[in-house]
């Protein structure tokens, strides 16, 4: 993970090594274990580790380097008589990589690994000596050695710091993205996608939440449902495109009209359906004719041609004309196919239980 910072260390301390080596007269076998452990055993160790291939085999690999590290630098505590600052900087590196990458497990390590090493010790070099004090080149040459070492391995905790942070950053980003996607995802689908208005899926979700309140507060709640007239002639005689154009035209006409708390539907093909909360037959009645008439004088214009059409509208009150969604609907479907027989551009009420068909009041209001 940081073989030139290792690398580097290292190097300084075959240096503080080899000054020590030198001055308490070390024989041929000291040094050449000296430059095996801190100029080649890095250096194999780091190779073993990146032939591990995947990273976590890697970390694996790095960790048991360490780890056998440790154990070495006992054996040179006990064979040097303990020298006090080589054998601190080597306990205090080992115990850093152990702890930064292990956490408290590391300690537990580092406990396990020196002991043995020192059991070893021991055991070779017995009689121990106890040779604490060095040289002050030694000493001197271990405190910078180590004070670089502790700046470097700041300035790793802080760089890694940095780019936790920004990563949070981004992440955060990322998600706020994400959840206006999702926001955006939703509304679309609940939207018809040739003219934005509410699809029947939003309609048959949100309906009967409006009669369950409207029916809490004892507010009228009226349907409107509408047709496009001879639409299947505005097609044939225009053209597909001229069609969509006129029920663009539709949508944005009942999307201005409604109020707050209204909704408008396309039910699918050139079928609407107006939900208006707290409006009673004659207020829907009134608001339903204006909007039948304003569509009916609408020229769309579409490739430079004004289209015309008219179109026929059934209308259905909570809770005289049905109590839930579904008896509203079909007398709202109801009215529609009496205003479709009664000779289109009209608007007829559903007729209340009882109330027979003929006194339905033509609604018609010519154009
Ligand atoms: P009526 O007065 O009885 O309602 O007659 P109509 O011609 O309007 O009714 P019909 O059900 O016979 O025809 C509806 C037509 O609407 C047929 C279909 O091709 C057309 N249509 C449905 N969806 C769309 C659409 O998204 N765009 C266009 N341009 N036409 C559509
Ligand atoms: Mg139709
Ligand atoms: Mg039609």
């Amino acid at each position: 993970m940081n073989w030139r910072n290792r690398t580097i260390f290292f190097a300084a301390l075959a240096v503080v090594f080899a000054v020590h080596l030198h001055e308490v007269r070390a024989g041929a076998v000291a040094w050449v274990l000296m430059l095996a452990q801190f100029l080649a055993f890095p250096q194999l160790a780091y190779g073993y580790a990146v032939r591990q291939g995947d990273p976590a085999r890697q970390r694996r690999a790095e960790m048991r380097a360490v780890q056998f590290e440790g154990f070495c630098f006992a054996l040179w505590f006990a064979g040097l008589g303990f020298p006090l600052w080589p054998s601190f900087i080597l306990f205090a590196a080992v115990c850093l990589n152990l702890v930064v990458f292990m956490g408290r497990r590391g300690l537990l390590h580092l406990v396990l690994v020196m002991a043995a090493g020192l059991l070893l010790g021991a055991f070779l070099f017995w009689p121990l000596r106890w040779q604490p004090d060095t040289s002050l080149l030694v000493t001197g040459l271990c405190m910078a050695v180590f004070t670089a070492f502790m700046v470097t391995f700041a300035r790793d905790g802080h760089v890694r710091a940095v780019g936790l942070h920004q990563s949070r950053g981004q992440a955060r980003q990322q998600l706020k993205e994400i959840g206006l996607l999702q926001a955006q995802l939703r509304e679309a689908a609940l939207r018809d996608p040739l003219t934005g208005l509410y699809n029947r899926r939003h309609l048959s979700d949100t309906l009967p939440g409006a009669l369950a309140r409207c029916a809490r507060l004892g507010a009228p709640l009226a349907l409107v449902m509408i047709d496009v007239d001879h639409f299947k002639q505005v097609n044939d005689t225009h053209g597909h495109a001229a069609g969509d154009a006129v029920l663009q035209a539709l949508a944005r006409l009942l999307q201005t009209h409604v109020r707050e708390g209204d909704m408008a539907c396309r039910m699918g093909g050139e079928e609407f359906l107006l939900v208006l909360e707290n409006a009673a037959l004659q207020p829907a009645r009134e608001r339903a004719q204006v909007l039948r008439a304003a569509f009916a004088t609408l020229a769309v214009a579409h490739e430079g041609e004004p289209l015309r059409a008219t179109m026929s509208c059934g209308l259905a009150v909570f809770p005289e004309h049905g109590r839930d969604a579904q008896a509203l609907l079909q007398a709202a479907d109801g009215a529609l196919y009496a205003a479709k027989s009664g000779g289109r551009n009209q608007l007829q009420a559903a007729l209340l239980a009882g109330e027979p068909a003929g006194e339905r009041v033509p609604a018609r209001i010519s154009a």
